[in-house]
């Protein structure tokens, strides 16, 4: 028999902005289907006109993108199976919805907003849960309402939409591949609308369609979709057609196990990618916001290519994954520590120039900005820097003069007698031939001997003067690099600045 190729989907709706729980869909999806060499497509579920934001669409697949998450077919990168955007298959919908009707699996509704909303609030006062009353349910689908009624309506233009007919005390039953077997007893099930009033169909319909036609194989998200595992097993049922394997992911929930939302911080993909996170890092993180490895592994910073090889439903666990940013700060870090030197110079190169734009120059465009240079000033911060802009914003004093001194440190370090043995130091650094870390800390440690000091007393103003600030990469190292020029000029302008403290 031969082995049917795998086919996965994310169904976003675009509404707005991707959210960590909808990336954690699409990479899930991603991994699983590449895992088994299969196929993962985009699909845009759009039924909901209201809803729709502009440009969402183009946003989702650019952050997917962004991600590494690349999918084999989408509206934009197309397909067989197209068209992937809903509202563009419309016609589709409403054939399948003509043979529910000729089936006698789905009827006409003519009950207007307030009927509906006035029988559930009754339903509600009785206790009960609210569920369309089936008011036009046909009589020969066991309803009481005559077909010439509803004959005369559909012929007067009455606005309607389709419901489908639920069977009543049937059980309805599934093998999650997460939770395992889940049963639903039909009289829980509302007549759901399958096509609205505006000739669009619902999410439930048209979802179950499209997965039906675009062949796929294992659906996987959300598990806020689980409840409407019944009614899509009917659709599939009603049709003949045989379900694909279904996989509900555990929710997202905060540090207090609530479920994860905007009010404790940022849910968007943009908002991680606005702070500076990294792809790797938040690939990394969201993979492991339900997935782990298994008993005995202590891995955790994982390349695409090591999920991809990786990856199982199996072990994906049902309890909520709870959202720890620390751990993100930390993984982003790890990758900062392994990025090679070159990949971050090309990513921050352009930073730098903008800055540069901004202020005064001080040293050389074309040496502050060469290669060579910002290797050494990544290889001196990467340890001290919590994202890749940082080694531009945070260690600004490799390309800028100071234009202000931490007062604390002045306040600790900058004794009287500084300012003379500073730029006595200096004419001393002057005259040096050498101007490497080691012949810099040679001739602080030579200079500050016969006078019966320790090395401190100079150390810290001069990190003070060349940086502006008291902490920071090794001294020498950070003044070999800003070179004898820079670290003169600086020496003698905080002087200037500080003067006695
Ligand atoms: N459009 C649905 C959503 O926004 C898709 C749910 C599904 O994957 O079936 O989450």
């Amino acid at each position: 028999m031969a082995v049917q190729r795998v086919r996965t989907r994310f169904a976003p709706s675009p509404t707005g902005y991707l959210h960590v729980g909808g990336l954690r869909t699409a990479l899930y999806n991603y991994l699983f289907a590449k895992r088994m060499n299969g196929d993962f497509v985009i699909r845009i579920e759009d039924t909901d006109q209201s809803r729709k934001v502009e440009d969402a669409e183009k946003n989702l697949i650019g952050t997917l993108e962004w991600a590494g998450i690349i999918p084999d077919e989408s509206p934009v990168h197309g397909g067989n199976y197209g068209p992937y955007v809903q509202s563009q298959r419309l016609p589709i919908y409403r054939d399948y919805c003509t043979r529910l009707l000729e089936d006698k699996n789905a009827y006409y509704c003519f009950s207007t907003s307030e009927e509906l909303e006035e029988n559930r609030q009754l339903q509600l006062k009785q206790g009960l849960q609210p569920k369309y009353n089936r008011k036009w349910l046909p009589e020969e689908m066991g309803g009481s309402m005559p077909e010439s009624e509803i004959r005369k309506m559909l012929d007067q233009g009455a606005p309607y939409v389709v419901r489908m007919k639920v069977p009543d005390y049937v059980s309805v039953w599934f093998e999650d591949l997460i939770r395992g077997p889940v049963e639903f007893d039909s009289s829980t099930i509302d007549d759901q609308v399958l096509m609205k009033s505006d000739g669009f169909p619902t999410y439930h319909f048209a979802s179950v369609i499209d997965d039906h036609l675009m062949e796929f194989t294992h659906i996987i998200r959300g598990e806020e979709w689980l409840p409407s595992m019944p009614k899509h097993l009917l659709l599939y049922e009603f049709f003949g057609w045989e379900p694909p394997k279904f996989a509900h992911l555990p929710l997202l929930l905060n540090a207090d196990r609530s479920k994860l939302s905007k009010r404790q911080g940022d849910v968007a993909v943009e908002d991680y990618m606005r702070k500076g996170f990294s792809n790797e890092a938040i690939v990394n993180f969201v993979a492991l916001l339900g997935w782990n490895e298994g008993e005995g592994s202590e891995q955790e910073v994982f390349s695409m290519d090591e999920l991809i090889g990786k990856f199982s439903l199996e072990r994906v666990g049902r309890a909520g994954a709870v959202f720890n940013v620390e751990k993100l700060n930390w993984l982003e870090k790890q990758y900062i520590k392994q990025r090679p030197a070159e990949q971050i110079v090309s990513a921050i190169k352009p930073l730098l120039i903008d800055e540069l734009q901004k202020k005064p120059f001080e040293m050389p465009e074309a040496r502050i900005t060469s290669d060579a240079y910002l290797a050494k000033v990544v290889d001196l911060m990467r340890e001290r820097v919590n994202y890749e802009h940082e080694f531009v914003t945070f260690s600004s004093y490799f390309f800028f003069e100071p234009d202000s001194y931490e007062a604390e440190a002045i306040e600790k370090r900058w004794t009287p007698e500084v300012p003379g043995l500073l730029s006595e130091f200096g004419a001393v650094l002057e005259a040096a031939g050498d101007f490497t870390a080691e012949a810099i800390e040679a001739s602080l440690k030579a200079f500050v001997a016969p006078k019966g000091l320790k090395p401190a007393v100079l150390i810290h103003p001069l990190r003070i003067v060349a940086s502006g600030v008291s902490f920071g990469p090794s001294l020498y190292h950070m003044l070999e690099l800003l070179g004898k020029d820079a670290v003169l000029r600086r020496l003698h302008r905080g002087i200037e600045r500080i003067g006695q403290g």
